[in-house]
């Protein structure tokens, strides 16, 4: 270290008042805020966290309505990178940004291992979210003393009862709204019962299951006795439609078809938009909601598609959210809403960050709006994830440098250097990269592309560097997150075991 940074460390060590620019002459002014701004702004967060602690405490009321709102695979370092994403889109430096949830008053770290996987998957962490049991990897909404895979009569009395079933017992309406297929892992814990998450619909069933009469997902929501969820949205159309029409199902079945006969079918934005302007319509002044038939909206074969490529017909997450809203909020019982969006996970799994954290700033901006749509005296609303990537962040990359872009460090003065830092073999890095997946080093062409150009970092489709050679990227073993904000959010703080949470939830629920 030299000499002058010894000497303004000490001084500042010491509590002197010292601006900086008398360690270094010419820093350039990125961020404006003075040191007294800094001090001053920390001092108002503390006054304004006693008012908000106060205020909270005071309030010892039950929710009457309870949103959860999952990131799939929205990780630490996820949101970290999103904030900074969403920041320098709003023409800030943007490490100072804060998404939307990041402004609730309780907030905790949740260990997300399922019974037997220290890298937990989705089935077992959202089952431990929606039912108060940890359970193994690739079960939905069953304990772990069901072997995966395995279809006895005797699971029918192992069913676990889920948040969904606890609102509904309570007269609450209630809707799962996923950017996902509906039959997917996490959003299928909401209403089916599985011991294999991969039994979406009934291509993918064992012989034994198939033997013993286990139903696939799919058909549990359209054949079963009325599920206790009034509005599933999402993708997934392919697990209900048979193979001739261009689906999965070899059973030959339409579910579609016969799901008509049960409720509302929407495939598309315009008829979901009809189907809840006309719910509202009718409801407006009465308490029916309850009571009317539900609703299954499926807008894509498989997955809806990822937000920046969205084709218009097809509903956004907050549009989704909206539609169910409206129907919810005509239940005069309250309600329970399970948004997940669900492709942050898939573009970690391919490796590539600007999906991800584009599919977490549209997470973002849903909650932005719900807080415009809700009363916080009465609805608990919680931010978390299911689990961690391997996305991780680092470089000593200067102040406000693109999240997406190659590292610039700073020289010994402080200044951004006016070149991209390179690593041990002379080339350029990003700041973002991943521990494992397609992006491995051993695996790309050196960092060039065929023209022997460097590799656009910026691409949409760029995949990071990653160190282990996989063809996906996978799960994070490490504790994720927790944002809550409304009746009872002071139960969720501290570190938590994933099935605490639903048991806070249980008990905030009037
Ligand atoms: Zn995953």
């Amino acid at each position: 270290m030299k000499l002058v940074n010894c000497i303004c460390s000490l001084l500042m060590g010491l509590g002197l008042i010292l601006s900086l620019t008398a360690c270094s002459p010419e820093l350039p002014v990125k961020d404006s805020k003075t040191s007294l701004q800094w001090f001053q702004q920390g001092a108002q967060s503390v006054a304004d966290r006693k008012i908000q602690l106060d205020s909270a405490y005071a309030n010892t009321q039950k929710a009457k309505n309870i949103i959860f709102v999952l990131g799939d695979g929205m990780g630490v370092s996820t949101l970290t990178a999103a904030r900074i994403f969403s920041g320098q889109q709003h023409g800030m430096l943007g490490e100072e940004y804060a998404l939307s949830f990041e402004q609730f008053p309780y907030s905790a770290l949740v260990k997300t291992y399922n019974v037997d996987l220290q890298t937990p998957d989705s089935a077992g962490t959202m089952t431990a979210l929606m039912t108060g049991v940890k359970t193994n990897e690739g079960i939905i909404s069953l304990p772990h003393t069901v072997d995966r895979g395995s279809c006895l009569a005797a699971q029918n009395q192992k069913r676990l009862p889920t948040l969904i079933d606890l609102a509904k017992a309570k007269g609450k309406s209630t809707a799962m709204v996923t950017t996902a297929r509906v039959t997917h892992a996490t959003p299928a814990t909401t209403y089916a019962h599985s011991s294999d998450r991969n039994w979406e619909s009934d291509d993918a069933l064992s012989e034994p299951a198939k033997n013993n009469g286990c139903p696939d997902i799919a058909s549990q929501w359209v054949d079963g006795p009325r599920s206790s969820l009034d509005i599933l949205l999402g993708g997934g159309r392919r697990h209900f439609l048979p193979k001739q029409q261009g689906g999965k199902r070899l059973d030959q079945r339409n579910l579609i078809a016969d799901w008509k006969r049960k409720g509302h079918y929407v495939a598309t934005l315009t008829e979901l938009n009809e189907l809840a302007g006309q719910h509202v319509s009718e409801h407006s002044d009465s308490d029916k909601g309850v009571n009317e038939v539900p609703w299954l909206g499926l807008f894509a074969s498989s997955h809806m598609a990822y937000s920046h490529e969205r084709p218009a017909e097809q509903p956004g997450l907050q549009q989704m959210t909206a539609a169910a809203l409206k129907r919810l909020q005509t239940n005069k019982n309250g309600y329970a809403l399970v948004i997940e969006s669900g492709r942050i996970d898939h573009a970690h799994h391919e490796g590539i960050a600007f999906k991800a954290l584009s599919e977490t700033q549209e997470l973002h901006e849903t909650v932005a709006w719900l807080l415009t749509q809700v009363d916080l005296n009465e609805t608990l609303i919680v931010v978390t994830a299911d689990h961690s990537h391997t996305l991780t962040l680092g470089g000593y990359t200067t102040r406000g440098n693109p999240i997406l872009g190659n590292v610039v460090a700073n020289d010994r003065y402080g200044r951004p250097k006016d070149k991209t830092s390179v690593d041990n073999h002379g080339k350029p890095y990003t700041s973002l990269s991943y521990r494992d997946g397609p992006g491995a080093i051993s695996m790309r062409a050196d960092g060039l592309d065929e023209d022997g150009h460097h590799e656009d970092v910026h691409a949409i489709d760029y995949q990071q560097i990653a160190l282990v050679p996989m063809d996906y990227e996978t799960h994070g073993g490490e504790d994720v997150a927790l944002y809550a904000i409304g009746p009872q959010s002071q139960l969720l703080s501290g570190t938590l075991e994933q099935h605490w949470v639903f048991h806070a939830l249980k008990f905030a629920l009037k």
